[in-house]
């Protein structure tokens, strides 16, 4: 055993990097939250 990979829990994804892995988790959850504000005001605008 001469990897040194860690399992993410949130993804059970392999990396080598764990912070770096959750860093782009991060950034993952708040470009998709922009995206559903931004479709949300969108639809609120248009509607009302
Ligand atoms: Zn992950």
């Amino acid at each position: 055993m001469g990897t040194e990979h860690e399992t993410c829990p949130d993804c059970r994804a392999l990396v080598s990097d764990l912070a770096a892995h959750q860093a782009w988790h991060s950034r993952l959850v708040a470009d998709l939250a922009n995206a559903v504000e931004k479709e949300i005001l969108r639809t609120s605008a248009t509607s009302g």
